[in-house]
């Protein structure tokens, strides 16, 4: 899937799912575009698809991964399994049983559990942050597991974690930082490559991010003058919600091949639903002491609405990011 997307200019959206609902509009959408496509889990996605009781991000990470295998045998396009953001803290209680539960599978003759796994080692220097990437990513390869990092940091919070404090200059990648990160990881297997260039997690109003798409061009340029064409990074998106088709689109020039899509599909699932209760007040209310309206409190009616309002906006992400019609399925 990455060779083809480097090579035919195209992008795949990654969509955080924490439900059965939110996996069914992904996959619904990667079909209804003839698109393949990346499902990710994010530590909060698995604890929340634990149930409250049980609270365990790799569990619930494990159970949703089960269901996408499973239901994804019935769509023609190919879908990745992705676990987005682990910050060093959470390498042993997350990454760690994820990759158990592959090493499982693979002593039974089955492909990884997940496809591939993103180590987040931002939070530390770049020196600490290759040395944890570089054993993970040794790891990873022996279950034929993809590892993506991240050099520079996303701005903004998402999932608990909040970098809107830090200083401007930390929300670039340096063309140094690209060339490191190339020379430590590359000669150990495949990675994504989370390279930061002024993105941001969760919803601003336009003009107030400055994207600086150019710093993956100049961080692809000196890696690829030094070692060839063929070095050019597979690099990922973050925090894709919110940015106009014109700067995405820029961006698949100098190497993007997966885009991170989460607050514009949360905002997609709740606005339908918002329409379902303030239509129906009077049905989802038992009010005055009368019963409601079974037909219209029924999760199932407007949890359809979600679903499908979902996949529209992921339709979105595919036609601007140009994987529509590219499916590699039957190829
Ligand atoms: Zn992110």
């Amino acid at each position: 899937m990455l060779d083809a997307a480097q090579k035919n200019g195209y992008a795949y959206p990654a969509i955080n799912i924490t439900s059965i609902v939110t996996a069914n509009a992904a996959l619904k959408a990667f079909a209804d575009a003839k698109s393949d496509g990346i499902i990710q889990v994010s530590t909060g996605g698995g604890q929340f698809a634990s149930g409250l009781n049980v609270n365990d991000a790799a569990f619930g990470a494990i159970v949703l991964a089960e269901a996408v295998h499973r239901l994804a045998e019935k769509y023609d396009i190919l879908v990745a399994l992705h676990t987005d953001h682990c910050h060093p803290e959470k390498v042993d209680s997350f990454l760690r049983p994820l990759l158990d539960e592959s090493r499982a599978r693979k002593e039974k003759g089955l492909g990884p559990l997940f496809n591939s796994h993103m180590f987040d080692g931002s939070v530390v220097d770049l020196d600490e942050n290759m040395k944890i990437s570089a054993e993970l990513l040794k790891e990873c390869v022996e279950l034929d597991i993809i590892l993506e990092i991240e050099a520079g940091c996303v701005g903004g919070e998402e999932d608990g974690h909040d970098t809107s404090g830090l200083p401007a200059e930390k929300l670039y990648t340096t063309p140094d930082d690209m060339l490191q990160v190339y020379e430590t990881l590359n000669p150990i297997g495949r990675f994504m490559f989370a390279a930061t260039f002024g993105n941001v997690h969760g919803a601003y109003k336009p003009g107030s991010v400055k994207l600086k798409p150019t710093i993956l061009r100049d961080g692809q340029k000196v890696v690829m003058d030094k070692y060839g064409a063929e070095a050019e990074m597979d690099l990922v998106f973050h925090g894709g919600s919110g940015t106009s088709a014109e700067d995405l689109q820029e961006t698949l020039d100098y190497g993007v091949i997966k885009m991170n899509i989460d607050t514009d599909t949360q905002y997609a699932f709740t606005r339908p639903i918002v329409t379902h209760m303030c239509e129906n007040i009077e049905g989802v209310l038992k009010i005055d002491g009368e019963v409601g309206n079974k037909k219209v409190y029924d999760p199932r009616g407007y949890l359809k609405k979600a679903e499908a309002s979902v996949a529209a906006r992921l339709v979105q992400a595919c036609d601007e990011l140009k994987s529509s019609g590219n499916t590699i399925y039957s190829a």
